[in-house]
């Protein structure tokens, strides 16, 4: 059986031509799978029963199986999900003055190792397939749809190295942003990486206007490969080399995220470093408050340091924002709910 989600409105036309139906089609399938958010293929009652008889033989709609859901003060929902093969996967759904946004995964685990991450804390089991993406994304939106809410924005930063999943990420991504999809705005997605500049190179060749964060979190080589061992491979001159090809190709405003690790990252000599980084490009500093992990020595800056390092890197004149704190109550960072439920099973097992 394959995932329906997985096929663009092209491959779908090719697959309803090869049972002899009009392409066509195709796109009222699209719509019910995307526009009018079907759980089950029965539902489309507009398309003839012979096709939905073959559509059953082949395909199924990924669902997602909720295992747990966590919603903070804050209206932050965590969504722990089951996957077939038994594995756990998390995304986030986030409110902001904008409207709703959704964090998704792109790995079981993830092998890049920052020493911060609670997802690092298990390494990748796999890679997330296209119908486990867009599974994540049509969950949320069917979540909202009960209230009548729409998605507005998708971040892809939840556990996993996107760059290390690319090709099924693309494809993803193809399909949410299609007018026949989902149809979230390029610019309203973005795509966070740990910094894998081949990667960042390829995406730069690319004709698409999605948004790149890059997790920088260090202002120099010895404290970043200390934090991040990708920085081993590709050490900030690489990292921003890519960066310089990208902008070359995109005018799109490059994010530079920046955890608050205090008395690691926060200091006067951090922010003349970021001032070097940053300097004659287009790019800005992301703060971001850090949420503390058990099993983690790092910790997070009062809010009166990090606004000292805010007005350090302001008076640089260096664009910054100050991220707000999203649902710290229920262990919203990266990993931390999928870590913590795996954790659990392990005892009672
Ligand atoms: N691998 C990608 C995307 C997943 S991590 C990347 O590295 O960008 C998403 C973001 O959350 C990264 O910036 C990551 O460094 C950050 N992050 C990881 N652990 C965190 C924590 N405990 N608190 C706050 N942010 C965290």
């Amino acid at each position: 059986m394959e995932e329906i989600y997985s096929l663009s409105l092209e491959e779908l036309q090719a697959y309803v031509q090869s049972i002899g139906q009009k392409p066509y089609k195709a796109k009222q399938i699209y719509t019910w799978l995307y526009k009018k958010r079907a759980c089950s293929f029965d539902e489309m009652t507009d398309i003839k029963k012979e096709v939905i008889e073959d559509l059953k033989g082949r395909f199924y709609i990924e669902n997602m199986r909720l295992v747990d859901i966590h919603i903070a003060k804050d209206k932050t929902t965590k969504f722990l999900f089951e996957l077939k093969d038994g594995n756990l996967i998390e995304s986030v759904l986030m409110v902001f003055d904008y409207g709703y946004s959704a964090c998704i995964s792109t790995q079981v685990g993830c092998n890049m190792g920052c020493k911060f991450c609670a997802s690092g804390l298990l390494k990748k089991v796999r890679d997330l397939s296209l119908g486990e993406i867009i599974g994540q994304v049509m969950y949320l939106q069917k979540y909202l749809d009960k209230e009548d809410k729409r998605l507005a924005n998708l971040v892809v930063m939840g556990t996993g190295e996107p760059f290390d999943n690319y090709d099924t990420l693309m494809k993803a991504l193809k399909i949410i942003n299609d007018p026949n999809g989902l149809e979230i705005g390029a610019r309203h997605i973005s795509i966070s990486t740990c910094g894998i500049a081949p990667m960042i190179r390829r995406f730069a060749s690319e004709n698409v206007q999605y948004n790149l964060a890059i997790s920088l979190h260090a202002s120099n080589d010895t404290l970043r490969d200390s934090l991040m061992p990708i920085n081993k491979a590709y050490p900030l001159k690489e990292l921003f080399s890519a960066l310089d090809e990208y902008s070359k190709t995109n005018n799109r405003r490059i994010t530079l995220e920046y955890l608050l690790l205090d008395g690691i990252n926060n200091l006067e000599k951090n922010a003349d470093e970021l001032k070097e980084l940053v300097k004659g490009r287009n790019a800005y500093i992301n703060l971001i408050p850090y949420n503390t992990v058990e099993e983690k020595d790092f910790r997070s800056c009062s809010e009166r340091k990090a606004l000292e390092f805010y007005d350090m890197l302001k008076k640089r004149d260096i664009a910054v924002t100050l991220r707000q704190k999203k649902g710290d109550d229920i262990n919203a960072a990266c990993g931390q709910l999928r870590a913590m439920a795996i954790k659990e099973r392990n005892a009672t097992s």
